[in-house]
């Protein structure tokens, strides 16, 4: 979908939860792979929703990836890959925005998914700047699971109950649940 040339270049693909981010990234590294081309895959150590050495979709696929605490550690797994991708990007620190700006630099194509709000509604760091720095952007929007209009908000629930707003962001692996919504069906409960 986009045109290939010798300098490299940072695409980034966001949007709500269940949106189809991971999957599309999937697609991307597949079809640079059928094109002979090297990827180097890597996601944050604090996403383990799909074991720890994958890059996996709610649809059940996946892809070897490298698991790392923080963006700086990237550099030290590549080996001359040409494709960087990057998974669930909203957990890594504004590091991430430098060595994304240097993989491309170095004439890499840096692809990148994650979260651009929290379950708030609130710009997700380091995502909002990626977009700002990015070529190419794409933002998916998933389906709103009350209405069935586009939905572009995550949806947090506890115990089935919308979270509250000062509920910390990152919980992963927590006893609660997320929902696509739109706009007008997203609740965020005030203490
Ligand atoms: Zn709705």
């Amino acid at each position: 979908m986009h045109a290939i040339t010798n300098s490299g270049w940072i695409e980034v693909i966001t949007g709500s939860m269940f949106s189809g981010k991971t999957e599309e990234l999937l697609r991307r590294m597949r079809r640079a792979e059928i094109a002979g081309q090297d990827v180097a895959a890597f996601k944050p150590a604090v996403d383990d929703r799909y074991g720890q050495a994958v890059v996996g979709s709610h649809a059940g696929r996946e892809w070897e990836a490298t698991v790392v605490d923080d963006a700086g550690a990237i550099h030290d797994h590549l080996d001359g890959e040409e494709v960087v991708a990057v998974d669930e990007a909203n957990f890594f620190s504004p590091e991430l925005v430098e060595i994304c700006l240097d993989l491309a630099a170095d004439d890499r194509r840096v692809v990148v998914s994650g979260l651009d709000k929290t379950f708030t509604g609130e710009p997700f760091e380091p995502v909002p700047s990626l977009l700002a720095h990015a070529d190419y952007v794409d933002k998916l929007q998933a389906i709103c699971v009350e209405c069935g209009d586009p939905a572009t908000m995550s949806q947090r629930l506890v115990d089935g109950e919308p979270a509250h707003v000062d509920d910390p962001t990152i919980l992963v692996g927590a006893e609660e649940s997320y929902e696509a919504r739109c706009r007008d069906c997203h609740r965020i409960k005030a203490r």
